[in-house]
């Protein structure tokens, strides 16, 4: 049976720097809400921060109207893995893990960034849990450079090293039937990029490609559920969980981490592009 062609939009370097910007306006909102993170604090506070700080940038909240989404941030709090919805009524308390989703679109070009941050007095297993997730997120955007930089990388090289980082870290439940995907002139796109996996297969991995990477692990079962908000996407055995995310871009010569204020240059090093082309947030 023939597989499905996959429709995977290549950017030339000038859009990449498009999506720069866009990723540099995610992630200054995500540095503001990670500041503002405190008992108390409610997840539409941190709602607002983000739509602010999008909207003062000259850039328009991607999730706010998406499919119906009410807000510009998802606020995962806890047994909730993704795409919950920030409330007034939502108060953080001490101990919580909350997961924060935000996108932003500006000049027609997306970012899409996720933090796990924990709340006051956190649970050191919570901790490590979110720290192994970024681990696993930054191992899947080191595979892509390596394999667009040799030419022989494929899509799944990206799952395999998300996976294999999240094992090397400890008993932890992988998210099934949510991933990274491709981003662009939308923000999903073609293709899937599953957090688990054999190596080897797929597209390959080549310069102009542009991927959001995003591990999802629980601290028990990887079985998901949904709320009947028709959103809030929680663990089954209500364990806690974590979520990352980065944007990232494939350039001729290594990645650039379009959602990281480094570009990724502090967890990458020399796999990030040396010519970062135009990089300031006003080019
Ligand atoms: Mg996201
Ligand atoms: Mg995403």
């Amino acid at each position: 049976m023939r597989r499905p062609q996959l429709d995977i939009q290549l950017k030339t370097p000038e859009q990449i720097v498009k999506m720069r910007a866009a990723g540099l306006v995610v992630a200054e909102a995500l540095r503001r809400m990670r500041e503002a993170v405190a008992p108390g604090v409610s997840t539409a506070d941190l709602d607002a921060i983000a739509e602010s700080t999008i909207r003062d940038a000259g850039a328009v909240p991607s999730f706010k109207g998406y499919h119906g989404f009410p807000a510009s941030i998802c606020s995962s709090v806890n047994e909730q893995v993704v795409h919950a919805i920030p409330a007034s009524g939502q108060l953080l308390r001490d101990g919580d893990l909350i997961s924060i989703d935000c996108g932003a679109v500006l000049d027609g070009w997306h970012g899409d960034s996720a933090i796990t941050v924990g709340v006051g007095d956190v649970d050191p297993a919570l901790l490590k849990m979110a720290a192994v997730a970024e681990d696993a997120m930054w191992a899947g955007i080191a595979a892509a450079a390596r394999g667009a930089a040799n030419g022989r990388g494929r899509l799944t090289d990206i799952s395999s090293a998300v996976e294999k980082a999240v094992r090397r870290g400890g008993r932890y439940g992988i998210v099934d039937g949510y991933g990274g995907h491709g981003i662009g002139t939308e923000m999903h796109q073609d293709p899937h990029v599953l957090n688990h996996g054999r190596p080897g297969k797929g597209p390959r991995l080549v310069a102009g490609m542009a991927l959001a990477i995003e591990p999802m692990i629980t601290m028990g079962s990887p079985r998901t559920a949904e709320l009947s908000d028709g959103w809030t996407v929680v663990t089954r055995d209500g364990s806690m969980a974590a979520h990352v995310e980065h944007t990232m871009a494939l350039l001729p010569d290594g990645v650039w981490v379009l959602t990281a204020e480094d570009g990724g240059r502090a967890r990458l090093g020399d796999l990030v592009t040396a010519r970062q082309p135009a990089d300031s947030p006003t080019a």
